[in-house]
This record gives C-alpha cells, structure tokens and sequence, in this order.
C-alpha cells in the first residue's frame, strides 16, 4: 500500500490546476492528526453520513406534503441524486470529487419539515424575536454546532472548504448567506467550482426529478410539459435512446453545463484557485439559451406543481403546524429543546428553531397529535 503523502501526490496529479487539492487548503476549526487511509474529505464525506440529520433526511419532504407514495423523492433520494449529478461533473471536470460529494450530502440537511413552506413557517415565528430562519445557515449550524463527532471539538470539524459550500449554496429557489460566520467560512471570495458544480447540480436534478413526480402525481400529463422547449428536447433523446425523461433532461443540461463552463474557464483564463477566488461571475454555468430553457421549464413546475392549488393547500397546513409547534413549544419546553438549547449556548428560540427544523415530517405530525 502506498503511504498517505505518496497517494495524495498521485492523485493531485490528476486534478485541474484549479481544484482544491486532496490534501485541502483551509484546514480544519481544530487540527486533528491524518488518517492514513482515507483523504481528508473522504474522512468528512463519512463523518456526514453518519449524522443522524443525514438519517432524517428520508421523512423530509421535498415538494410534496408526506403520503404521495414510495417512489416520489424525499430530501435523501434528492440529496442523493444531487452527489451522482456533482461527481460526475466534478470527475469530468477534474474538480475534486470528494469534496464535491461532501457539499452535496450535506447541502440540505438544514431543510425543516413540509419543504419551502416548513422554511416559511419557521422564518416567521422567529423573526417575532428578531431572528431568522435559512436552511443553508442551518445545514451550516448543524455540522458546526448541533451534531457531535468528537468530544474534543464542537460539531463535525470538517474542512472549512465544505462549510464554505454550504454557505455559498445558491440555486434560484436558495439565498446565499453574506457575512463572515464563526468559522470565516463567509469571506467575500468566490466560492470554488466545487462548491458551483454542487449548486447546478442540484438544480439540474430536482428540475428532473420533479417533472417525473409531478406526472406521477397527476398534476399535469406529459403531452402538457412537451409544450416546454427543453422538455421537448429531452423527450426526443428519450425517444431515441429509450430511456426516461428525468435522465434525458439531466444529460443535456450537463453537456451543455460542460460546454459554457469550459469556455468560461478558457475566455477567463483561469489557471489556479486564485483566478477561481478572483472571479466575479460564476464560471460553472450553463450556455444562456440553456439558462432561458431551464427557467421556463422550472415556470412551468412552478405553476403546475410547487404553487398549484392542491400542493398549496398542504403546504398552508405544515406552515400552520410548524408555527403552532413552535409557540406550543415556547410556552411549554420539552426536556430535548433544554438539551439543546444547552448544548449550543442559544436563546430558547434559537433551539426550539434547531429542534422544530430537525423533524421528519411525521414526527411533526405526531408531536401535534399528542397535544
Ligand atoms: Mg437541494
């Protein structure tokens, strides 16, 4: 077997000069001694999957209120599409995969319970106490601050190239955070294009799979999206090769990611991390015609699916449940909200936040029930 150093050397070897080196750059909040098997992001791409946030991620839902059927996607099966669409990328790219595949598993373990409106929910009733509710800042707060790896260090210590993922983590329907954080993790650089490939990476994923849903589901049929140019596209590629349309829909936003970003790289001229850090425009990003293509299919999901009646109607219930779980919770803390709200040094509101965006859907609903 060869030693860390020699396989960390061979494998640098195969990466862009603009990649972030296996070894990492930024380090981690507390050093801690190598582990001679496994790369630092392979040590964090671990530490994340065994978090029981990670575990959560299975009773969250991703449109949908829960009980649409077992094969709709759910928060995991979205995050995990999300890595197989990142690594790909990253692989063909030259881009580090492993860290890449880290801020993918864990851009959205910060997401409350019942989606957007479990975001809405409980950005409202915090901001009563002069707060706010985000779910990147909460991916950020639950690997720096909720979950435990060691008892020698606070939250997960992973490589502050990842929290800097989190931070950065931007698709239409996100916000990214501003501000420098605990950790420096919110510097005014641009985020590197590991960070960028996870953000269209998740767009381009949940824009397929959510075509694939919303026919499942019945809120519109096929021939009613193959009105939308890029769905027509992938639908011919569908025809052609025989496979389905979400896959079809993935493979020419990729291609078409892979053309635009390499031309940016060259019209750009970037040759090192300091040229990616310097860039004031993203340079992972898709062709602009794509880019038109791509926002009007994600209108017409937005109307036919994320704000149709009949998902909204839901999504008004979990809101209200999620609001209703906080002031119950407020005026009667339970043992776990003390817990954590020792745990993390935070206001009453703060942890009753961290517990509330915790829960699985169904958990939410229990706690309702056993008022
Ligand atoms: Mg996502």
């Amino acid at each position: 077997m060869l030693s860390l150093q020699e396989r960390l050397q061979a494998s640098n070897q195969l990466l862009a000069t603009y990649a972030i080196p296996h070894q990492g750059i930024l380090g981690r909040a507390h050093g801690e001694p190598d582990d001679e098997t496994r790369f630092p992001f392979q040590r964090d791409r671990d530490r994340l999957i065994h978090t029981r946030a990670f575990r959560r991620l299975k009773g969250k839902t991703q449109v949908f209120v829960a009980g649409h059927g077992d094969h709709v996607r759910t928060r995991l099966t979205h995050t995990m599409e999300v890595v197989q669409i990142s690594r790909d990328i990253a692989r063909t790219l030259q881009l580090n995969e492993d860290l890449t595949e880290c801020i993918a598993i864990a851009h959205d373990l910060g997401h409350p319970p019942f989606g957007h409106a479990g975001e809405e929910g409980l950005d409202e009733w915090m901001k009563e106490f002069g707060g706010r509710f985000e779910h990147n800042e909460q991916s950020h707060r639950i690997v720096t601050l909720l979950e435990s790896h060691s008892s020698l260090s606070s939250g997960l210590n992973l490589n502050q190239e990842i929290l800097e993922g989190l931070l950065k983590h931007t698709t239409p329907y996100d916000v990214p955070c501003t501000g420098a954080t605990a950790t420096g993790a919110g510097s005014m650089r641009s985020p590197s294009l590991e960070a960028q490939v996870v953000n269209l990476a998740d767009e381009i994923a949940y824009t397929g799979h959510d075509c694939e849903d919303g026919i499942r589901a019945g809120l519109f049929t096929l021939e009613e999206i193959l009105a939308v140019p890029l769905a027509k596209q992938a639908h011919d590629l569908t025809i052609e090769r025989g496979t389905s349309l979400r896959g079809s829909i993935i493979n020419v936003s990729v291609m078409d990611l892979y053309k635009a970003t390499s031309e940016e790289l060259a019209s750009q001229r970037i040759n090192t991390l300091e040229d990616v850090g310097k860039a004031v425009t993203p340079l992972v990003h898709l062709t602009h015609s794509m880019r038109k293509d791509l926002d009007e299919l994600r209108g017409f999901l937005s109307e036919r699916m994320y704000f149709c009646p009949q998902v909204r109607v839901k999504s008004e219930d979990g809101k209200a449940l999620i609001i209703a779980l906080c002031n119950g919770l407020k005026s009667k803390p339970s043992n776990k909200v003390i817990a954590i709200q020792k745990k993390t040094d935070s206001s009453l509101e703060e942890a009753i936040k961290d517990f509330v965006a915790g829960m699985t859907d169904q958990y939410a609903v229990e706690q309702k029930v056993s008022w």
